[in-house]
């Protein structure tokens, strides 16, 4: 079965340029044009990644909307933004709403074609582990590669796929620093430093907002970031 992509994005010309291009390396491809017109044929099935523009039409943000609505839905659907060129304000709020990454729209087609292979490969390392079966435990921490899950004191932490692998990554090797380099390449990740930052704030609120004494994800100056021992 070939992979199901969709791509919101108002702009015909763009959207067929993606449209084709992905078809061309087997990807079976959706476009839409608005958010209302991808929500309705999201309704009964949703796609195994998702590609949206910020801008749609008239709707300046509804692409921050669409993410938004995609991830109450389901909080491991692969999202990717589009967003013009040095657009960091858009970066930033996409990946705050639960995108997993960003394009920009001047991204070369090998350059495109590597970030969509790296997030399936995400989703794929997830999907198989799973036969293990076993709960990696730190303290109050608790994660399953296999249910997709992560407990803090006994709640579920809602994390992205992304997000999963960056904890997973730290929190196997307590007390070690793991460089941003290191956390882009066990989440296959292709992006700047700047777009780790962004998630590891991401995941600390999210535990935060479960444990405000929550601080086990430290931050090392100038190496990168390691989950401390318990206690
Ligand atoms: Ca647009």
């Amino acid at each position: 079965m070939p992979r199901r992509i969709a791509i919101v994005e108002d702009e015909a010309a763009i959207r067929h340029n993606y449209q084709d291009a992905l078809r061309i390396q087997g990807y079976q491809v959706a476009g839409y044009a608005d958010r209302q017109s991808a929500l309705s044929a999201f309704h009964s099935r949703l796609p195994d990644m998702i590609i949206i523009d910020v801008g749609l039409g008239d709707d300046v943000e509804g692409g921050f909307e669409l993410c938004r609505e995609l991830r109450s839905r389901s909080r491991t659907l692969p999202i990717m933004f589009l967003t013009a060129r040095d657009s960091d304000l858009d970066v930033i709020s996409g990946l705050r709403l639960g995108a997993d990454d960003y394009l920009t729209k001047d991204i070369s087609l090998p350059h495109l074609m590597a970030r969509i292979v790296a997030l399936f490969r995400r989703v794929e390392m997830l999907s198989g582990e799973q036969t293990s079966g076993t709960w990696l435990e730190r303290g109050k921490l608790r994660l399953s590669i296999e249910r997709m899950e992560v407990m803090w004191d006994s709640q579920p932490v809602p994390l992205t796929v992304t997000e999963l692998w960056i904890v997973h990554s730290l929190a196997r090797r307590l007390g070690h620093v793991r460089s941003r380099q290191q956390l882009m390449d066990d989440a296959s990740i292709l992006v700047d430093d700047q777009t780790i930052t962004s998630h590891v704030k991401r995941i600390r609120r999210k535990f935060n907002s479960l444990d405000d004494s929550f601080d086990k994800l430290d931050t090392v100056y100038g190496a990168g970031y390691r989950w401390k021992t318990p206690g």
